[in-house]
Formats: C-alpha cells, sequence, structure tokens
C-alpha cells in the first residue's frame, strides 16, 4: 500500500512524486517508458528553469534520474483502470494491480473522446490491455487497434497465445511484425456489439466480426479510466488546489488544460501533491 499513486512520468507526475517523497510519504510512479512522452520528440526546450536548451528526451531523462536517485519507486507500465474503493484507490496496470490512500492523475495530454461503442463495450468485450485479458481470447478471433508504441508487441503477444488478431493501424505496417496477423488501416472506427458483447468492428465502413476489442492506445480517455471523474472541455476538472470532483484524487499538468508547458506542469505537480499531503493528514490520520 502506497501513500499516493501517481499516474504518468512526466513534469506533473516527477514534480508531485519529488514534493510527496519531501513531505514523508511513499509514492509510486506509475507512467509509460519515456521514449512514449511527446516531450521526448521535442528537439530543444529552453524555457524551463535550471534546464537551459536541453532537448525534450534529455529532459525527462534527467527528471526521471532524479526520481531514482531520491529512491523513489516507479514502474514502467500503462494503468487501464482504477477503482475507488472509499478509502483506497486500486490501479491496473499490465498483470499487476497497486493499492494507494491517494491518487495524483498526471498522464499529460489525453485523447479527448472515446470511439463510439467503447464506454458501452469496455469490459464487455472491449479491453485497453493485451497481457491482462489476452488469455480470455484465445482461440478466437479478435480485432487490434494499434495506436500506441507497444502495440505491435502487444498484438504478437495475443497471436502467440493463439487468437486470431486482425490489427488495425493509422500508418504502414509497423517494422516489429508477426505474420500470423493480418494488416489493415482504416481511419473511422466503431465498435459493434448486441448490447451486452462486442460482435464486431466497423473500420471505414467495412464490417469485421469479432469477439473482442483491443484498444491499444499509450494513454486512456480519463473518465473511462476513472468513472465519476468530471470532465471540462475535454480535460480533467479541478480546483485551485489540483483536486478533482473524486474525493483523494488529484490532478496536474497538460491533464487538466492549457498552456501546455512543462513549467506549468511542474508546478501544478508540486501543488497536487500538497494537496494529496493534507488530505491524508485530514482522511486518514484523523487530524
Ligand atoms: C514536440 C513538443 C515540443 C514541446 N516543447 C515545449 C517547450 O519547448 N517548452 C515547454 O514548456 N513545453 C513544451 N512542450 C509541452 C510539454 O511537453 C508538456 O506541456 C509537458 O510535457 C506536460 O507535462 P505532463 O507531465 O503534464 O505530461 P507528459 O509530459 O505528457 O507526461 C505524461 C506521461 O504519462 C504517460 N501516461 C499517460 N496515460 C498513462 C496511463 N494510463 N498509464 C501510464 N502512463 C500514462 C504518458 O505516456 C506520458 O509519459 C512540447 C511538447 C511537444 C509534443
Amino acid at each position: 500500500m502506497y501513500d499516493i499513486l501517481i499516474i504518468g512520468g512526466g513534469p506533473a507526475g516527477v514534480s508531485a512524486a519529488l514534493t510527496a517523497h519531501s513531505r514523508g510519504r511513499t509514492p509510486l510512479v506509475l507512467s509509460n517508458p519515456i521514449e512514449s512522452n511527446p516531450l521526448a520528440r521535442a528537439e530543444r526546450v529552453s524555457n524551463y528553469p535550471g534546464m537551459p536548451d536541453v532537448t525534450g528526451q534529455t529532459m525527462l531523462e534527467v527528471m526521471t534520474a532524479q526520481l531514482d536517485v531520491a529512491g523513489i519507486e516507479r514502474v514502467e507500465s500503462k494503468v487501464v483502470q482504477i477503482m475507488a474503493l472509499g478509502d483506497r484507490f486500486l490501479c491496473a496496470a499490465g498483470s499487476e494491480v497497486y493499492e494507494g490512500k491517494a491518487l495524483i492523475l498526471a498522464m499529460g495530454h489525453m485523447p479527448q473522446r472515446g470511439l463510439p461503442g467503447e464506454q458501452t463495450y469496455l469490459g464487455r468485450g472491449l479491453s485497453y490491455c493485451a497481457t491482462c485479458d489476452g488469455m480470455l481470447y484465445r482461440q478466437k478471433t479478435v480485432a487490434v487497434l494499434g495506436f500506441g508504441a507497444e502495440a505491435p508487441e502487444e498484438a504478437a503477444f495475443l497471436a502467440g497465445i493463439g487468437c486470431k488478431v486482425l490489427y488495425f493501424g493509422r500508418g504502414p505496417k509497423p517494422d516489429r511484425w508477426d505474420d500470423a496477423m493480418e494488416y489493415h488501416q482504416a481511419a473511422r472506427y466503431t465498435i459493434q456489439g448486441d448490447g451486452s458483447r462486442v460482435t464486431g468492428l466497423e473500420a471505414d465502413g467495412s464490417l469485421y466480426a469479432v469477439e473482442g476489442v483491443f484498444l491499444l492506445r499509450d494513454s486512456v480517455v480519463a473518465d473511462s479510466l476513472l468513472p465519476g471523474l468530471e470532465m471540462h472541455d475535454g480535460h480533467i476538472g479541478v480546483d485551485a488546489a489540483m483536486a478533482t470532483s473524486v474525493p483523494g484524487v488529484f490532478a496536474a499538468g497538460d491533464c487538466v488544460g492549457k498552456p501546455y508547458q512543462v513549467a506549468k506542469a511542474a508546478g501544478e505537480g508540486n501543488i497536487a501533491a500538497l494537496s494529496a499531503d493534507r488530505w491524508l493528514t485530514a482522511s486518514t490520520e484523523g487530524v
């Protein structure tokens, strides 16, 4: 059981973790690898104090190293589901579940809207994680919507355990490719079902009969990740203390709104961690 689970290891998440640690809390940072962070593509960042003219990749490496030096635990994994259980939160990432008393969402820019059918069929044939749910679909035909950096690998895992995989990508066939999979390209998707289970995938007007759909993005629409989270214009709604509509859940950085800037993300991460610390003191220690 950690004091604070932090989802996202960009500037907001790192700043939140350092502050939480300095307040004597045990944070755990759960994040995709640095390479999948959009900031890693920045050729030059020149407006962040103390790190003049660095590439985005270097900036992220320096920040991550600071976590390691401080002894802050981090796990490279994508969180696919969060459950609020009253006095604690469970985060499912890969095949593991992590438990924390408070939560900070620092997931960066998120998909604005889900696909048609996504909310209806999540957990009913639609999954965000091949490793977690793949075994349920052995010997069955599944569609993989490969929108994230790890998607080809996750799809190959499904093929390897005996799923017939129809892979849908947005560009040329990925380099890492398992020839057992069928490759398709499309721009518009609808998840089809009979109201209770997925029955197919519509891609640019063509219908494919499948029993499961794996929607593999680097991030998950925030209100699918944590039901009940209030959103405003595609961003997580927060107050001045970075508190969301769910008690014990705070948010910071690009996921709460513009300007999309490193300095703003780091500042908000700091506020979110101080607020989470105060919330833990008040709620779990009865002060
Ligand atoms: C090309 C480019 C150039 C830029 N240049 C500048 C600049 O010069 N100056 C400046 O101030 N800003 C710049 N920015 C903006 C800056 O990158 C962002 O404002 C900043 O990174 C936001 O920090 P964050 O921590 O909120 O989110 P991010 O840095 O995006 O970090 C979020 C992390 O969380 C991960 N994540 C998301 N969902 C999940 C999940 N479900 N499970 C696990 N991990 C998850 C993401 O993969 C990512 O690694 C640039 C951005 C880009 C794309």
